[in-house]
């Protein structure tokens, strides 16, 4: 069976006080025990959000890192600066990065190897525009972006990956893609993967979908075959909220 993951991305939300309650909050929560629960804080409270979960099965992740190992880059943070402090697992490719930071698959593929050279986890996130929807290239669309920054990886490296389809139509709009265009994209995901790979990779790899899931609407989603999950913005940051959708497996 495939692992079951509901991951919470603050984005550039939450002062240090706000986080630390948001967290006594969710520690408080019963959470089925079948799903994995991550939450992505704003890289200065890392630290804090590490030794707060020490003991819970919350794992905490970074929203970005840069590629390089070290060096003159202002204002960025490495892979290994992320695991000196205990973080080991990071999203990349958010929508947000490649739209308002110009992040295009190629610094992508960057990105992802520098983060399996010290072996963290990757949640990677990838899906088209509006224009590419109604245009109808919306699985050519796809289909690159995972051929661009993660077809050179060999079958191993994907242990370290979790894939997040998050059509950009659907993030922070309201709009939700249908159960079944979600259900959808996913199967031609794991299509793709079987093609590039094969069915073993294809069935093993968790595949989330992100685009306003809410817990009015999260059941339905994750009741679609090929949905293992969801990567969830602004209804993480409501700790009754975020509970509901993981309790909606
Ligand atoms: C996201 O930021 O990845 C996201 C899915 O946001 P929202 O849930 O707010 O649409």
């Amino acid at each position: 069976m495939r692992k079951q993951i509901v991951a919470g991305n603050w984005k550039m939300n939450l002062d240090a006080a706000q986080s630390q309650a948001l967290i006594d909050n969710l520690q408080s929560k019963t959470f089925n025990d079948d799903v994995h629960v991550a939450i992505a804080t704003p890289y200065v409270h890392l630290a804090a959000a590490v030794s707060q979960t020490a003991h819970s099965a919350i794992d905490v992740a970074a929203q970005n890192m840069h590629q390089a190992v070290s060096g003159a880059y202002t204002g960025e943070v490495s892979a290994s600066m992320l695991k000196s402090i205990g973080v080991t697992t990071v999203i990349l490719g958010h929508s947000e990065r490649r739209a308002y930071f110009h992040e295009t698959d190629a610094l992508l593929a960057e990105k992802v190897n520098a983060a399996l050279e010290n072996d963290m986890q990757i949640i990677f996130c990838f899906g088209e525009e509006l224009e590419d929807r109604k245009a109808g290239n919306h699985f050519d669309l796809v289909t690159s972006q995972l051929t661009n920054a993660l077809f050179h990886l060999d079958v191993t490296s994907w242990n370290n990956i979790v894939l997040a389809y998050e059509p950009v139509w659907a993030i922070g709009t309201g709009e939700t893609a249908s159960p079944e265009q979600a259900q959808e994209m996913h199967a031609h995901i794991r299509t793709v993967l079987a093609g590039q790979y094969d069915d073993a990779l294809a069935q093993r790899i968790s595949i989330l979908y992100g685009g306003s899931v809410k817990p009015s609407n999260a059941n339905e989603i994750f009741a679609q075959q090929d949905v293992d999950g969801g990567l969830i913005g602004g209804a993480s940051l409501n700790a009754d909220d975020f509970t509901a959708i993981v309790n909606a497996f």
